[in-house]
């Protein structure tokens, strides 16, 4: 289905779903407030067998107990939920969005008008709704790679959820991102013209390594270096070819500082000896990671290297065949699918990322779950990617992507049974983050 229907379809429902949005209390529960959700089936994000019909207290902000329903007695004066009907699930996590983003249409001016003709108040002003489009889709966390132009926004706007102003996932920003000089976006003006850029720019290891200490000094949990730019199809070999940016000494100069402060660096790498110096420079994660080859992949196992494929994205905007756009289009998927099974295979560590705002907001964000699951992946590890897996990544094990006593209280729901049909995922009809119910459709 072209990308526009989807689109189409999606923003129907989401006026629908609109109107059954509860009002929301954005800034989460009341510290005392208990609440009682009889779940149908439970997947916990951790265990591989779906326990049915069970008990989740919650107590102010976090999960004080999960047990079997049966003869369960609710305590006196507590909520109680009843989602006996469905199947109950961690709040999802989505480890790659850009929500200072809203697409790259090129009938509103493609990437450049975003940075050169929107000011950073109106891009904030749009994050907030995409901030909020997340939320309602179940994605009660994101980590965020990167503003594209607009500075330190996504940590401003992150202040703004946390303090309860507007409702919103929980954010791990990542603020400016770093290449290097013909690195990245804006180009392609004539060089008299000085353009922003939708990174920081950085050369030599104490570019570097300041750069890194700007962004965490402002704000960011994670920091976003990209190790590949351009890419284009080889005409003799026909392979994929991409330009590395950052040397290894430079990116080692940002992990090592990064991992100083107890953070982590995120490598958008495509392949070649761009993702070879992410991996020699220690990146604790590979963004997109088009074609990880075998040393690639047993690198990343024996590193501890997490896998961020981003499958979904690439299926947009294919310019014509026969084109070079066109030719490079079609081969990075091409390639992706056999790099995600290469490091399934292999057992290196998934997490699910969708690069949303790279496509349209509009569209559904669980469109990833059936890419993996098409390329061979369980419904039940598709979901941990984005649970269990996802909160282990960021530093975030038994509080988020998890149904257990002492995580947060981030609960979603479906109608139906996700592990026969991966779909459901973007059918969820209930939404409770930080203890407290924003969404709650039909009910
Ligand atoms: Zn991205």
């Amino acid at each position: 289905m072209p990308a526009a229907e989807v689109g189409m379809r999606w923003k129907t429902r989401m006026a629908a779903a609109f109107v059954f949005v509860a009002a929301a209390t954005a800034a989460g529960a009341e510290d005392n407030t208990v609440t009682v959700i009889r779940a149908g089936t439970l997947i916990d994000g951790r265990s591989d067998t779906p326990l049915k019909d069970q008990v989740i207290v919650v107590s102010g902000h976090r999960i004080e107990s999960v047990g079997p329903g049966g003869s369960f007695a609710a305590p006196d004066g507590a909520k109680v939920i009843d989602l006996s009907q469905g199947t109950v699930l961690p709040g999802l996590i989505d480890s790659h969005t850009h929500l200072l983003l809203q697409g790259e249409e090129e009938s509103e001016g493609g990437y450049d008008a975003q940075l050169l003709k929107r000011s950073v108040a109106y891009r904030t002003a749009r994050a907030t709704v995409a901030a909020r489009r997340a939320l309602e889709q179940g994605f009660t966390t994101l980590r965020d790679v990167e503003t594209e132009g607009a500075g330190y926004a996504d940590v401003g706007l992150k202040q703004a959820i946390d303090e309860g102003h507007l409702p919103g996932p929980r954010i791990f920003a990542s603020t400016r991102g770093i290449s290097s000089t013909g690195g990245y976006p804006l180009e392609g003006y004539a060089p008299e013209v000085v353009v922003p850029k939708g990174v920081q720019i950085i050369d030599g290891p104490v570019e570097a390594r300041k750069a890194a200490r700007e962004q965490l000094e402002n704000g960011a949990d994670w920091i976003k270096v990209y190790m590949t730019h351009r890419s284009w199809v080889d005409e003799k070999t026909g392979a994929l070819v991409s330009q590395p940016t950052l040397t290894v000494e430079e990116l080692k100069a940002i992990v090592d500082e990064v991992h100083g402060w107890g953070r982590k660096v995120a490598c958008h790498a495509y392949n070649g000896p761009g993702l070879k110096r992410a991996l020699d420079g220690g990146c604790d994660s590979i963004e997109h990671g088009l074609e990880l080859d075998d040393a690639a992949v047993a690198q990343m196992v024996k590193q501890g290297t997490w896998y961020c494929p981003t499958l979904a994205v690439y299926y947009y905007g294919w310019r014509p065949d026969g084109t070079p756009d066109g030719r490079k289009d079609r081969k990075r998927v091409d390639v992706h699918g056999p790099s995600f099974q290469r490091a399934m295979k292999a057992g290196v560590k998934i997490v699910f990322g969708t690069d949303v705002g790279g496509f349209p907001w509009t569209d559904p964000i669980a469109q990833e779950f059936g890419r993996m699951v098409d390329l061979g992946m369980s419904p039940m590890a598709a979901i941990r990617s984005a649970t269990s897996a996802a909160a282990e990544m960021l530093g975030k094990t038994g509080e988020l992507g998890v149904i257990a006593p002492g995580a947060y209280a981030d609960i979603v729901a479906v109608p139906g049974d996700p592990l026969k049909d991966v779909g459901e995922l973007g059918r969820v009809s209930f939404v409770m983050k930080d203890g407290a119910v924003f969404k709650s459709e039909g009910r």
